[in-house]
């Protein structure tokens, strides 16, 4: 049954990704799948602390980055833009794949914006766990992931050296992020730490709220060895 389920969701959202390029997801007007006027308004200026909202550059203040392993977090719209949850919707719980690129796109481009010295990062998508991955069809993050590294022409790393051991529920159901923390302890590992041992890391996810998803992922990925870890997120809280 979940096979099927699984495969008819899978055939939708082929479908869905073929019907709606058509109409932007912003403002309906019969043109790309965002058009560009939709586009600058998720522009977005915070340049806050994502964890103790202090007015820094970089997402990610000093004294945070000492102890949450994080060196930069650069992310292309705020979730506070209601335009960035409908993507974020339509992307990841209705198919809609082929907004994928232009939110690797954005990413990419808030990347290059941020002027951050990335040593040829290794990029990795933050993983799901394999039976939620299995329900969705995709993973959102990987598919960024994979459109951002050929961009860029960086490494992706190989699929099972990061994984989700553990399902945890939606961060967006978390009542703190104290909350979201204890939710997402220990769900990750590294299969395998020969691809990321001394490299510098390029953390990947479509949105993050608390940051506790990036924090524990970031944490996993420095025990095993990592270097310096950035994250590059489509929306952030
Ligand atoms: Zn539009
Ligand atoms: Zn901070």
């Amino acid at each position: 049954m979940g096979e099927y389920r699984t495969l008819i969701r899978s055939i939708t959202g082929h479908i869905t990704d073929f019907i709606v390029p058509l109409k932007c997801v912003g403002c309906k007007t019969l043109s790309t799948i965002l058009c560009n006027q939709c586009k600058t308004r998720l522009f977005d200026e915070c340049e806050s602390c994502l964890f103790c909202k202090t007015a820094v550059g970089r997402g990610v203040c000093r004294t945070c980055t000492r102890t949450l392993y994080l060196s930069s977090i650069v992310s292309a719209t705020s979730y506070k833009h209601q335009l960035a949850k409908t993507i974020i919707t339509q992307y990841k719980y209705h198919g809609v794949r082929s907004l994928a690129g232009v939110m690797a796109s954005m990413m990419t481009n808030a990347l290059g914006a941020s002027g951050g010295a990335l040593h040829h990062p290794l990029v990795i998508p933050i993983p799901l766990h394999r039976l939620k991955e299995r329900r969705r069809g995709f993973n959102q993050s990987e598919l960024l992931a994979a459109l951002i590294a050929k961009t860029a022409s960086l490494p992706k790393i190989e699929k099972n050296v990061f994984v989700r051991t553990r399902k945890s529920p939606p961060q967006v159901t978390a009542a703190s992020a104290d909350e979201r923390e204890k939710q997402v302890r220990g769900v990750f590992i590294v299969r395998d730490d020969t691809p990321i041992r001394g490299r510098d890391i390029l953390l990947i996810d479509d949105v993050a709220t608390t940051g506790a998803t990036l924090k524990e992922a970031a944490k996993t990925l420095k025990n095993g060895g990592a270097e310096n870890i950035h994250a590059l997120i489509f929306a952030r809280g």
